[in-house]
């Protein structure tokens, strides 16, 4: 009797899940683990959102299913959203479609757009979902090392012509999980290009466009010309207002991708619950106070953690946008005998850097997504016990 496919058999269980069995092992032998591995606010939803989410619970006819694409008033909120921000006009019909969270578009996006065979390009490190839907869905996964030197973006001239012209859909993330990266309107501008040319569909996923820093403001890749021929964006509300565990999101952008995106969800699942539809349009709609609010606050994290790091020799700039330090591990070391000497000495839990693909050997990443008292005592047990190991 086999009870699993190839497909399944060959993928490794998700690095999380390694971890989460990891930390309740320590906690179990005592240890008072501080878990800087996974990027989950600890902020509460802003109130004003979780009120209308209890308001929308009055009206029975909010029980019944969902639309499939979403309801008009959370899909016409993205596309408000996006003129105001963005300056990019949006057709709520059929440029807005409303996600069960931004991953679960993202991984069913790839069987929606290529066959099994099919190359898809992924960033590498990169959010490790983009390549497991590649090989949940048959294709066949071209990595594009992201390195410090290039402001880790890709160099699409370094794509083989063939492989270039052979792909059929690009993955990108700015500002980026694990690296933290940021970039400006003209390297969007180069990724279009590029796309346009070798006829790929972007997949740009804006997890946290709105998570940014002093003066930043991150583009969305729809203000490049051109772009609506070729490229999705993905939004989710996760980050921005603290809503991970409320599973909303939206992919905007080129019509044809949306719609063969709708077709694959439609025959699988059925819209998220219409009172959180209409809780995140609230969101979409109020005043962005709240983002600047929790902003600050991981602007105020980020400083503490990467002075810290640099008392330890671990030198890396503050980043401009995501709530992640990546960097360098110190040398002589590999990302996971890092992260393993961090755990042992400090019970601290980092994430190794090839976690997220091997580009991302020799560097670690570090969440801020901990309540600030946690975080220093972080930082004052790293300082602490890591001093001597850097030396
Ligand atoms: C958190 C995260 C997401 C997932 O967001 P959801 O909308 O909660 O599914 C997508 N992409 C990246 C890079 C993320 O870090």
């Amino acid at each position: 009797m086999r009870y699993q496919s190839q497909r399944i058999a060959q993928i490794p269980p998700y690095m999380f899940a390694e971890f989460k069995k990891k930390k309740l092992m320590m906690q179990k032998a005592g240890v008072d683990v501080i878990d800087l591995g996974i990027g989950d606010p600890d902020l509460p939803t802003p109130k004003h959102i979780r009120d209308k989410l209890i308001e929308e619970m009055a009206y029975p006819e909010n029980f019944k299913y969902p639309s499939f694409i979403g309801c008009f008033e959370f899909r016409q909120a993205v596309a408000d959203f996006y003129k105001q921000q963005f300056n990019v006009d949006l057709d709520p019909e059929t440029e807005v479609l409303a996600l069960i969270g931004s991953k679960e578009g993202l991984a069913h996006l790839v069987p929606s757009v290529i066959d099994p065979g099919e190359i898809v390009l992924a960033p590498d490190p990169g959010y490790p979902p983009y390549r497991m839907a590649v090989s949940l869905a048959g294709g066949q996964l071209f990595t594009m090392p992201l390195l410090k030197e290039n402001n880790f973006e890709p160099e699409f001239q370094n794509i083989p012509e063939n492989i270039a012209n052979e792909a059929k859909l690009m993955f990108l993330n700015y500002p980026g999980n694990p690296t933290s990266a940021t970039v400006d309107i003209d390297f969007f501008q180069r990724a279009v290009s590029f796309a346009e040319k070798n006829k790929i569909v972007i997949a740009h996923d804006a997890a946290y466009n709105m998570v940014t820093f002093d003066d930043y403001r991150a583009p969305s890749i729809l203000q490049a010309e051109g772009a609506k021929e070729t490229a999705v964006e993905f939004g989710s509300l996760s980050k921005t207002y603290s809503m991970t565990g409320w599973r909303i999101g939206y992919v905007v952008g080129n019509k044809e991708v949306i719609k063969a995106l709708s077709v694959y969800k439609s025959n699988t699942d059925t819209g998220q619950f219409t009172p959180i539809q209409k809780a995140a349009a609230h969101a979409l709609k109020s005043s962005q106070d709240c983002v600047k609010a929790s902003n600050d606050i991981y602007a105020g994290r980020m400083k503490a953690m990467t002075d810290a790091l640099a008392s330890i020799g671990v030198n890396t700039a503050p980043a401009r946008g995501t709530f992640f330090i990546w960097a360098p591990v110190p040398r002589g070391y590999t990302s996971a005998e890092f992260a393993n000497t961090v755990l042992e000495k400090t019970g601290v839990i980092i994430t190794p850097g090839h976690a997220f693909g091997t580009a991302g050997e020799g560097y670690f990443r570090i969440s801020l997504s901990v309540p600030t008292d946690r975080l220093t005592e972080a930082i004052n047990r790293m300082k602490k016990e890591l001093t001597i190991i850097t030396n």
